[in-house]
């Protein structure tokens, strides 16, 4: 008797939004390419005044994103922009010159240069992202609305995301491939059963606290478990709060290629929260796609605070081209290992990991 042959089981369906993605970026190498950089090193930026780590701290860690840095400097080589208005040209010459050997001082002319550009293209993101600009002369930059406030790392590389796209709508596609993923809600109605679904687009992965543990438990309790939510009115019975109840799901719809995770360690009242959350150089979000979609992650760079809101410190430690990992604190540029990456050894807590996507059905290693 011959079996039944069934097709086994193959890989789960992408859908047309993360192929969108894929295709997008396919052509972007995810490795380092020129062979200068084989040998290349991190280098420091300058800090005027103290003030500017939190601007440092998030270019490095998206200068040791290869996929990143390879659309810079390749991808966005045709653009018709001037690098004085365009922020992907303005940290194409920036990462140009930071992979250069050895350090020069172009490296803060183009950084001034960057950040002038990204001033520039306040006026747009202003009603999003109200900031007030300060010190024209030393060029800092001010991004809070309550500018007594410490600057934040995770606000200026919202802004920055931001601001790409909004500045030059040709770079939207590939900024929207490389950072953006899709959440949707699923809400079902307790009363009349009745599903409705939401979809929104995100950059950076927030990752509440409480309870603290592993991040792969917090994604699984904080980020990703079902709730109920009881102050929402259903929109097919109308019934609300007391009556019924509104049982939520997350999932993601997409992915991106560079997975940005936030722990909110700052509450509104701007106390800090140091608690120690485990995490590994490989996250697996498997579980949290639609459809259950391979998706596995490779940390590439974590940026890390000390001190409070109003008056900390951030570091970046961040994988070269090398493989090895290193540590820069503003100009001081240090050797260090993964293992301080995830969890340094002074009063410094990782705050923003980077992780990039790993091209399917690669197995997870060392
Ligand atoms: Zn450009
Ligand atoms: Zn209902």
């Amino acid at each position: 008797m011959s079996p039944i042959l069934r097709p086994r089981a193959g890989p789960t369906r992408e859908n047309a939004n993360q192929r969108l993605k894929r295709v997008t970026t396919g052509n972007i190498s995810p490795t380092w390419k020129r062979q200068s950089r084989s040998h290349a090193t991190s280098k420091g930026f300058q800090n005027i005044q103290n003030v500017l780590c939190y601007r440092n701290s998030a270019i490095q860690a998206l200068l040791h994103l290869p996929k990143f840095v390879n659309w810079v400097e390749h991808a966005h080589r045709h653009c018709t922009s001037n690098r004085s208005s365009c922020i992907p040209c303005a940290i194409k010459y920036l990462s140009l010159r930071y992979w250069d050997e050895p350090r020069s001082q172009d490296i803060d002319s183009s950084m001034r240069k960057l950040t002038r550009c990204m001033r520039r293209a306040q006026g747009k993101t202003m009603l999003q992202y109200p900031m007030t600009a300060a010190y024209d002369e030393t060029e800092f930059l001010n991004w809070q609305w309550d500018w007594r406030r410490q600057q934040d790392a995770s606000e200026f590389l919202l802004h920055l995301l931001n601001a790409m796209p909004e500045q030059n709508e040709t770079v939207r596609p590939i900024v929207k491939a490389l950072f953006e993923f899709d959440i949707t809600q699923t809400l079902k109605c307790a009363y009349c059963r009745a599903i409705s679904q939401q979809t929104n687009p995100e950059k950076i992965l927030g990752v509440n606290l409480q309870n603290p543990g592993p991040l792969k438990r917090l994604l699984r309790h904080n980020v990703f478990a079902p709730a109920t939510m009881t102050d929402w009115r259903c929109r097919v019975c109308h019934q609300f709060e007391a009556t019924t109840e509104l049982v939520q799901s997350l999932k993601l719809a997409t992915t991106p290629e560079i997975l940005v995770v936030e722990f909110r360690r700052f509450n509104s009242d701007g106390q800090k929260d140091n608690v120690h959350i485990p995490f590994t150089k490989w996250l697996d979000l498997t579980p949290y796609t639609i459809n259950r979609t391979p998706t596995k992650y490779r940390l590439m760079a974590v940026v890390h605070h000390s001190g409070t809101l109003d008056e900390g410190h951030y570091v970046t430690v961040a994988r070269g081209p090398r493989g090895n990992w290193q540590r820069m604190n503003d100009q001081v540029v240090t050797d260090a290992t993964v293992t301080e990456a995830l969890r340094p050894s002074n009063d410094f807590t990782p705050y923003l990991l980077f992780y990039t996507k790993m091209a399917s059905g690669k197995a997870i290693t060392s």
